[in-house]
């Protein structure tokens, strides 16, 4: 009995907490289920500066608004990885999580967004993961204070996460293998940094070091540098956070996004999916809010 809730939330990025805050204003119970920081992607971006209301607001200062503002409305927090979903019946869910604990709600929101895809060609890149190899550059950064750091990417998180790494590291080389495909705003304020190097048609091949990350051979314009690199931040892009998910359960996309109607519902009646892990064009936090709002207010109207 302990572990029912009428609604079950996967995932506390901005999705989630919007719908969060629109059943628990109604007295829904419900709750949020979150593997790693509330806030989600945001919470690792060291500035937005579109998402209307703020003209510049942190990552983490957004993250912590939104998610104060669903647990004062009353919804509740659990912390855990989902591992599996089951449909039992039409309002009868369960939610398995990696501690062990077995969850029932009567409606389901998946808002688990996307995760970093690994460089995995880049030799040793797992053996130097959190030991000089990390995928944030805002929760990691001051890690590297002073220190030699790289960026793998071209796109916008490559571009702008550089610039904010700049501020802390000595030095920063961006690696891009393509092209450049960041926004010139972005690609403007990096080459006005003197301590950042973007190397263009450039490829790490291989990390070097005992105990944690000491250097980085890289392949520029087909020649190889041996970089004391301490800190690697991939920026590659992204992939759906399904893992949890059986595919014969749910209707997928192509790239595996989940496919919804224009009530956020997929396929299974009473299963929802919002945000940046659903088919669409556009991941935003604007767009990932109104998919939660949509969600939450078709659950209050059946509840
Ligand atoms: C570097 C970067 C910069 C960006 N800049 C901007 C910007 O300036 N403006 C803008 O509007 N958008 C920006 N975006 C996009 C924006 O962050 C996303 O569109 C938005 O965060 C999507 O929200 P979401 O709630 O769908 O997913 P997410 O924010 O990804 O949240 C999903 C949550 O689900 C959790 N989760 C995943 N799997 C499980 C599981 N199995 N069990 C439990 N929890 C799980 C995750 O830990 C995460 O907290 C940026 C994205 C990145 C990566």
């Amino acid at each position: 009995m302990k572990n029912k809730y009428d609604v079950l939330i996967i995932g506390a990025g901005p999705a989630g907490l919007t719908a969060a805050i629109y059943l628990a204003r109604n007295n829904v119970n419900v709750a949020l289920i979150e593997a790693k920081t509330p806030g989600g992607k945001i919470s690792e971006q060291s500035k937005i500066e579109n998402y209307p209301g703020f003209n510049s607001v942190s990552g983490a200062e957004l993250s912590i608004s939104m998610f104060s503002q669903a647990r004062e409305n009353g919804a509740k927090f659990i912390i855990g990885k989902v591992i599996s979903i089951e449909n039992k019946d039409e309002l009868i869910k369960l939610i398995k999580l990696d501690n062990g604990l077995l969850l029932e709600s009567k409606y389901l929101i998946i808002a688990t967004g996307m995760q970093n895809i690994i460089p995995k060609e880049v030799i040793n890149i797992e053996k130097f993961n959190n030991k000089g190899v990390s995928y944030c550059v805002v929760c990691d950064g001051p890690l590297f204070k002073d220190k030699v750091c790289g960026i793998i990417g071209g796109g916008n998180s490559a571009f702008e996460e550089g610039n904010y790494l700049s501020s802390i590291a000595k030095e920063v080389h961006i690696f891009v293998r393509d092209k450049i495909i960041a926004e010139q705003r972005l690609v403007d304020n990096v080459e006005k940094q003197d301590n950042i190097f973007i190397h263009r048609n450039a490829q790490v091949l291989k990390l070097n070091g005992t105990s944690s990350l000491d250097s980085a051979d890289v392949n520029i314009e087909g020649n190889i540098f041996n970089i004391p690199i301490k800190g690697l931040f991939p920026y590659i892009g992204f992939k759906p956070a399904i893992d949890f998910i059986d595919q014969n359960l749910l209707k997928l996309d192509k790239k595996n996004f989940i496919v919804v109607d224009e009530n956020m519902e997929t396929n299974v009646p009473n299963i929802f999916a919002v945000g940046d892990i659903i088919s669409k064009s556009i991941r935003q936090i604007t767009t990932a809010t109104s998919d939660g709002t949509i969600a939450a207010k078709i659950i209050n109207n059946r509840i």
